[in-house]
């Protein structure tokens, strides 16, 4: 079984790239080029060294001992939360706007939706001294004014989008709108593993640093390079493809992945997308999406914005349809409940969406042996507000 991107574009049926004609052409430069940008020394060199000396790589796997007595196993998390920035998000940032340069592209748009990937994106717009614009849904403008406010001391110009439900779905249009009359100069940033192929397997490339080093890491603190247990969480689904790269041909190593149940799968008011979701067309590539009969796109909801998407990636699709991962729905309060459990056990406040990937924990059943390697994708500072308005009920608990 071969998991990786094939010649297409497509992992199994999902995948491809379904772009309005316009934009055809600077897609096509993108597949014919990106593999030869990224596996070029004068890139390999360049993104190295910023991962290391900027972004603060590589980042710790560590073994939390409470948390491991508390589930009966040896959870190692990797520790993506103490990047700059705050998530993994700018390992693919970084890897981007390299590529933008390469191309010779001169201005950078995005989409985001909680603003990570916009904050993300503004800081190493500042750094390449690249004129940045980032669509957010005016909702989002709203509810997550501290990155908005990061964005705009980074330089960045951040465009409230007022179409639709005003969120991450409407953002995104509104980015791809803005490539279609910019083709020539503009480079997108993607900020997961989806959009139109090259996009999935370019982040995943990008992200894969995360599974080169627990490999890394595992084979001095364990003696062995692989885990029994890999488990991360997944809204487009980057971070956790950065986790699963280099190990998913390794069927030694099962796959447990962590979507939003939101307030239930069956709620009507769940992110839980590929459980939910049915074939179709979203972001230029065809996957899973959470659509009405008319195939019109439902609004997802999720506690967490970072996984409150419709869709999700090609690659991971595919790993939930032939079954090499395995994908639990993980409600709000059951990630509010494992935030709490962190932070108390180990010190660590997670980001709201890396709670989902601790929300599966008690679902699973370990043995004593069984090394588990969780990601962190992201720290808890920009979801306080809702911790400390949800707390109570949990400490209390
Ligand atoms: C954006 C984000 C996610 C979700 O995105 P993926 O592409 O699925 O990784 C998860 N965790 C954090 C901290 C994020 O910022």
């Amino acid at each position: 079984m071969n998991y990786q991107v094939d010649d297409n574009g497509y992992y199994g049926r999902f995948g491809g790239a379904y772009v309005p004609e316009i934009l055809h052409k600077c897609v096509e430069v993108l597949q014919k080029q990106y593999l030869e940008i990224l596996q070029s020394e004068a890139f390999g060199r360049e993104y190295r060294v910023l991962l290391r000396d900027y972004a603060g790589r590589p980042s710790p796997l560590y073994l939390a001992g409470r948390l491991s007595e508390k589930y009966g196993c040896r959870i190692y998390l990797k520790r993506e939360d103490l990047n700059h920035t705050g998530s993994h998000k700018i390992n693919n940032t970084v890897g981007q706007i390299l590529v933008a340069r390469s191309l010779g592209k001169k201005r950078i748009i995005a989409e985001t939706g909680a603003g990570q990937h916009g904050v993300a994106t503004a800081t190493v717009c500042a750094l390449m001294n690249m004129p940045c614009v980032v669509y957010m849904g005016r909702t989002d403008v709203e509810r997550q004014q501290p990155n908005v406010e990061k964005m705009r001391m980074l330089g960045a110009e951040v465009v409230p989008v007022e179409s639709g439900n005003m969120t991450l779905k409407d953002a995104t249009n509104e980015a791809i709108r803005d490539w279609c009359c910019h083709p020539a100069d503009t480079y997108y940033i993607i900020g997961s593993t989806v959009g139109p192929h090259p996009y999935p397997d370019m982040v995943a490339r990008l992200q894969s640093v995360i599974s080169e080093e627990i490999k890394g890491q595992l084979a001095e603190k364990e003696g062995r390079d692989y885990p029994d247990y890999l488990m991360a969480c997944v809204g487009g689904g980057s971070n956790a493809a950065g986790t699963v790269y280099h190990y998913l041909d390794d069927e030694r190593v099962q796959i447990v992945l962590a979507e939003a149940g939101g307030e239930g799968v069956l709620s009507g008011r769940s992110a839980a997308t590929i459980q939910l979701g049915r074939e179709g067309i979203i972001h230029g590539a065809r996957t899973l999406v959470m659509q009405n009969a008319d195939g019109q796109i439902e609004e997802p909801y999720s506690i967490s914005a970072g996984l409150d998407y419709p869709g999700i990636g090609p690659l991971h699709a595919n790993l939930a349809r032939v079954k090499r991962a395995r994908v639990l729905a993980v409600n709000d309060d059951e990630a509010l409940k494992a935030a709490f459990e962190l932070t108390r056990l180990e010190g660590i406040i997670p980001a709201l969406e890396s709670a989902h990937a601790l929300g599966a924990l008690p679902k699973m059943t370990f043995k004593k042996d069984d090394v588990v390697v969780l990601t962190v994708s992201g720290r808890g500072d920009k979801d306080m507000e809702t911790y400390l308005n949800n707390g109570q009920l949990i400490i209390n608990d």
